[in-house]
């Protein structure tokens, strides 16, 4: 290719305003770049918030059975996952719109509900993907400040205006780990006008057994405007294959039907999460190890006098007090892969995910001899 910068065109500035002002996702890193750089062996990654169990049999043999019809294209319908969910669930077939991931759906809804002349309000320290989401369809990003690291439903309430088509909520919110109760949840969906869809992010719910924490897909008959969204990626142990997907009332799920790429769902993703969904022994080890390990963590980051924000996650981010980029790269340097905050606005914070009993040993004894 000749020397680009010798274009007439500026292929940068050509893009819209708000994509322009976008970065990129920051994924965790992945094993096999640390493997690469540092030539390590027998690397930790606590970076992405994947359930440390590994994949379920039976999606396994799902996907085994697929591949030998992979030269087909996927049911763009997603029938029998979409049964299988409406059975798990106890809701309509109607209600359901699969995603390439969940992040596929909440571009979905952005997409549908949100453009050049609206505003969408999520939280200080909420979820990236609803910046993006909220960027590249050039809506007006309203980012309400945080209190005590979690949503303040109050201020975002305060923030509503005529042009509000769209608000993003996450319970529990990813990276800080911190849930929102059932009466504050529904005090916040009473007030805000039915005309603005209340998207629900439940990414992390499979996990959450506090009395308090409101199970979204109850509160839709009571808010038409609520989008309640999901995924395989961490409870279920399906990352790799991305889908997830939102329960919504149905004429919700018809507009996000119509803006959805036909063959959004790949047939390994469908078959698996269709099969996974059977396997209660899978999520119930999950839950377990998941529970053990918060302690675990917890106990091990307070011994070393780190304080951390208390999770109901499967991640806890923690004060480090210094800058947080120079632990995370020592720790890379012992092998074990967790995830910087400063793109987050947190620069003092990691945030690790729960892995198996050993991994978060590992973890800890890293952190202890980098500090
Ligand atoms: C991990 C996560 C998701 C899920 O992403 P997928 O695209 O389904 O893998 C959604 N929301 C939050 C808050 C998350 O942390």
């Amino acid at each position: 290719m000749s020397d680009t910068s010798t274009s007439v065109c500026d292929y940068i500035s050509l893009a819209t305003e708000g994509v322009k002002g976008l970065h990129p996702y920051q994924p965790g890193k992945p094993i096999e770049e640390l493997e690469r750089e540092l030539g390590l062996t027998n690397i930790v990654k606590l970076a992405s918030n994947e359930n440390p169990l590994g994949i379920s049999l039976l999606a396994t043999a799902a996907i085994q059975q697929q591949l030998e019809v992979a030269t087909l294209y996927p049911d763009g319908a997603g029938f029998v996952l979409k049964q299988a969910l409406a059975d798990y669930l106890a809701v309509e077939v109607s209600t359901i719109t699969l995603g390439n991931g969940s992040n596929d759906v909440l571009d979905l809804i952005a997409r549908a509900y949100a453009g050049p002349e609206s505003e969408v309000i999520y939280s200080q320290y909420a979820f990236a993907v609803y910046a993006l989401s909220t960027q590249s369809v050039n809506a007006k990003a309203v980012v309400v400040p945080a209190k005590d690291w979690g949503h303040d439903l109050d201020a975002m309430f305060e923030a509503i205006t005529e042009q509000t088509s769209l608000i993003f909520i996450a319970n529990p919110n990813n990276p800080t780990g911190t849930y929102l109760d059932t009466s504050k949840l529904k005090q916040f969906l009473t007030r805000v006008p039915e005309n603005i869809v209340v998207v629900l992010d439940e990414a992390y719910c499979e996990y959450i057994d506090v009395s308090d924490y409101p199970d979204g897909i109850s509160l839709l008959q009571e808010y038409p405007n609520l989008v309640v969204t999901r995924t395989f990626s961490k409870a279920w142990g399906l990352a790799s294959l991305r889908v997830g997907y939102s329960i919504s009332n149905p004429d919700v799920a018809n507009i996000l039907n119509r803006v959805r790429q036909p063959f959004n769902v790949n047939s390994f993703a469908l078959a698996a999460a269709a099969a996974v969904l059977s396997d209660n022994e899978y999520l119930e080890n999950g839950k377990r190890l998941n529970k053990e390990g918060l302690v675990q963590i917890g106990e091990g980051l307070a011994a070393l006098g780190l304080s951390y924000i208390p999770s109901v996650g499967n991640f806890i981010c923690f004060d480090v007090v210094e800058d947080g980029s120079k632990v995370y790269q020592a720790l890379l340097k012992e092998g074990v892969i967790v995830r910087p905050l400063a793109n987050y606005g947190m620069p003092h914070h990691l945030r690790v995910s729960i892995g198996l009993k050993n991994e978060n040993q590992r973890f800890l004894d890293a952190l202890a001899s980098v500090l």
